[in-house]
């Protein structure tokens, strides 16, 4: 049967779950086709026995005041502001992150901060063209010294790509550029300014992250989420979305469809088939893969850190979260859990590298830098995170731009999502994005 107001939505992750909590909302009829066995996507809290830790560090940004407050009705008191400094680990010392002024002039050489000064002087003389790379709006924010230190080996790991192949989107907007009236103040030891406060304060949900979208969930309701169902096949006559049919063969006439998984996935699912133009760039199409190794230790706490990052590219990850000092109901009082995100793919470990490699590794850089002792770990799970980043180069970019033109020939199509759209999204931007189309599609 057609509906004017039904909306069938690919995907149970946050944006599958906004998408439905904000068209139920306003009184439009959705329902969730979700491929796995659980909502949540990359979002999820998984509990193990007396632990809990969320697939990757994540917290509650809050840069949306509107999206914060939604979140603040729907848990109430569940959701606690959360003050917790994040560090980087640099030659045996815990810098602060984001890079601080004062950190760089106690624990760097005097040759290294002279350097850093001169880069960013130049920097600012020099007229500055819009970035093109990663690379450039590192150099730009900090200058070259800063990042190489810090910015440039991090995110080849994290993408495995060059930062110079990389899009400028993939920063997130979120290299502020260092403020070089502290760092000189600093050096010759002037009294410290406001802007060199630590920043570590979020939101986070007591029973871990994916509280967030089990509750949105529950508010669509399970009767209009259907699991075990990754839909296969998108049926159209050009214009039109008119149908999907999903693993079990199942068929739902569509009125509106909003598709949250890999933007790669929609094309090669068309049927009948896109052109062969669009289908040959799909190859260009990757995301990036994540392997979450949580060691459950044997101690109270490992640090009091929200994430620590490693720069190093002799470290096989990237980042380590202690979920306990998100909130203290994820560990037992007398223990905690580690969860260290490691990229998988060319440029580091494989991704189907046997378990046993993965946390070896892992272990030999702990206790190389006397991080952790074998000893007090208790156990250790690894979890695969598939498609955790969409990998946007400056030729992918371009790519997309093409895929999505083609995709606009669809009316009742929507795309919403961090691999549907393809972009660097947090679920912020997803949740603001979601209220956004339902108010669109109401108002129409
Ligand atoms: C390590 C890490 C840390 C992060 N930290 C933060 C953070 O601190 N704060 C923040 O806001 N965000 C963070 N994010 C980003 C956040 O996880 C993503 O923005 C979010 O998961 C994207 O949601 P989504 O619904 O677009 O996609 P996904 O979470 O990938 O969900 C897609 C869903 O679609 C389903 N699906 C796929 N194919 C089909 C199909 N054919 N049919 C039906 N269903 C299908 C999948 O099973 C999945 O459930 C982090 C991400 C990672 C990897």
């Amino acid at each position: 049967m057609k509906n004017e107001n039904n909306i069938d939505i690919v995907g149970g992750g946050p944006a599958g779950l906004s998408v439905g909590y904000f068209a139920k909302k306003v009184g439009m009829q959705a329902k969730i086709h979700e491929a796995s066995s659980t909502i949540g996507g990359n979002c999820k809290t998984i509990i193990d026995g007396e632990f809990k830790y969320d697939t990757g560090a994540h917290r509650l940004h809050d840069k949306s005041e509107y999206v914060t407050n939604e979140i603040k009705l729907l848990l109430g008191n569940k959701l606690k502001r959360v003050t917790s400094p994040s560090k980087i680990y640099y030659r045996g010392k815990f810098l602060n992150f984001p890079i601080s002024v004062s950190d760089l002039v106690y624990n760097l050489d005097l040759s290294s901060l002279i350097k850093i000064i001169y880069d960013n002087i130049l920097t600012r003389l020099r007229k500055r063209p819009l970035p093109e790379s990663f690379k450039q709006v590192a150099y730009q924010s900090y200058g070259k010294t800063i990042s190489k230190m810090f910015l440039i080996s991090y995110t080849e790991k994290l993408w495995g790509e060059d930062a110079d192949n990389l899009d400028p989107t993939i920063s997130g907007g979120r290299l502020k550029a260092l403020n070089l009236r502290s760092l000189i103040k600093d050096l010759f030891l002037i009294k410290k300014t406001d802007s060199d406060h630590l920043e570590g304060a979020f939101y986070y949900p007591e029973q871990g992250f994916g509280e967030i979208f089990n509750a949105l969930g529950k508010k669509i309701g399970p009767e209009n989420i259907f699991l075990n169902k990754k839909v296969c096949n998108v049926y159209h006559d050009n214009n039109k979305i008119l149908s999907v049919s999903d693993n079990n063969g199942e068929n739902n006439f569509i009125n509106n469809l909003v598709y949250t998984a890999p933007i790669d996935e929609l094309v090669k699912s068309l049927s009948p088939a896109a052109p062969k133009h669009i289908l040959d760039k799909l190859k260009f199409i990757k995301y990036r893969e994540l392997m979450i190794c949580v060691l459950y230790l044997d101690l109270k706490s490992f640090s009091p850190n929200a994430s620590i990052y490693f720069p190093d590219l002799e470290c096989p990850f990237t980042r380590i979260y202690e979920p306990k000092n998100r909130s203290t109901k994820m560990s037992p009082i007398e223990k905690t859990c580690i969860v260290v995100e490691v990229p998988m793919g060319e440029r580091n470990m494989k991704i189907d590298s046997a378990k046993e490699v993965v946390y070896n590794k892992i272990l030999s850089y702990l206790e190389n830098k006397n991080l952790i002792k074998s000893e007090k770990i208790i156990n250790y799970k690894l979890v695969k995170v598939k498609s955790a980043y969409p990998i946007i180069t400056r030729d992918s970019a371009l790519i997309i731009k093409e895929i999505k033109k083609y995709l606009s020939r669809f009316n009742n199509l929507n795309m919403i999502g961090r691999n549907s759209s393809f972009e660097y999204l947090h679920t912020h931007n997803i949740m603001e994005r979601s209220r956004s189309l339902i108010n669109e599609m109401i108002s129409l």
